[in-house]
């Protein structure tokens, strides 16, 4: 285990930050703009509790009964969840009641489990599909603009953006520039949803030259994942 003042975790984490700064630089941004997401998956509460030691707010998780469970354990600390991975519909009212952000809007079923008169307002990304093959995940680019109208007629859900995940084994950064034109054409619908969640451990650089917003890190920072079992 590391210290919060040092240690491997505290050195992965300052590595990663100064890249982000680096790739904000070279594109000509503000790196106060861009927010940094640290994906804890895999791993257990008490890393989610160094990363909050070394003052990271903004977490991540890709499945929900894992998520539930490290959301309930440090339920102390000052944390914003954010749900990254696919959702069923059957789990979303579930994921509604510790997660800040859903990144992973893709389909009028989930938009609609997700509604809720009553309760504060989440955050939702519209995911898209940059792979263009069936069954990766996320909406089709040409879809998009009606899932995001279903969105803003839905109440406690609010649209903020679009989400990517760069296909594998092809150059990320064109699947980023894909990204960056749904996400325009989804601001002439909603200017305020002008957030792009793109970038993850081995590809932040790239989306951050495409205008990433919202960057989901994981190894880079957390890590070797431990094995599932
Ligand atoms: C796991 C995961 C990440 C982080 O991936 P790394 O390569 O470990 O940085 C980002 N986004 C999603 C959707 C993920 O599932």
């Amino acid at each position: 285990m590391s210290a919060p003042d040092g240690g491997p975790l505290a050195e992965r984490l300052a590595a990663v930050d100064s890249g982000i700064a680096d790739a904000a630089r070279a594109a000509g941004r503000d790196p106060a703009e861009l927010t940094r997401i640290v994906v804890t998956k895999f791993h257990p509460a008490a890393l989610v509790r160094e990363l909050a030691a070394l003052g990271v707010h903004e977490l991540g998780e890709n499945r929900h009964q894992e998520a539930q469970a490290k959301a309930a354990e440090t339920a102390d600390l000052d944390i914003r969840w954010h749900f990254v991975g696919q959702l069923q519909s059957n789990k979303a009212r579930a994921v509604r009641r510790y997660a800040h952000a859903i990144h992973s809007l893709d389909r009028t079923s989930l938009v609609d489990a997700l509604r809720d008169a009553e309760a504060p307002a989440i955050e939702g990304f519209l995911e898209i599909d940059l792979s263009g093959e069936p069954g990766r995940g996320g909406v089709a680019p040409d879809a998009a603009p009606a899932l995001a109208e279903r969105v803003l007629a839905t109440e406690g859900l609010r649209l903020v953006g679009v989400m990517g995940v760069a296909p594998l084994g092809a150059e990320p950064r064109p699947a980023f520039a894909r990204l960056r034109a749904v996400s325009e054409r989804i601001r002439e619908l909603a200017p305020d949803a002008d957030r792009i969640s793109a970038g993850m451990s081995g590809d932040f650089r790239e989306a951050i030259l495409e205008g990433a917003t919202h960057l989901r890190i994981g190894t880079a920072i957390t890590g070797k994942r431990p094995d599932r079992g």
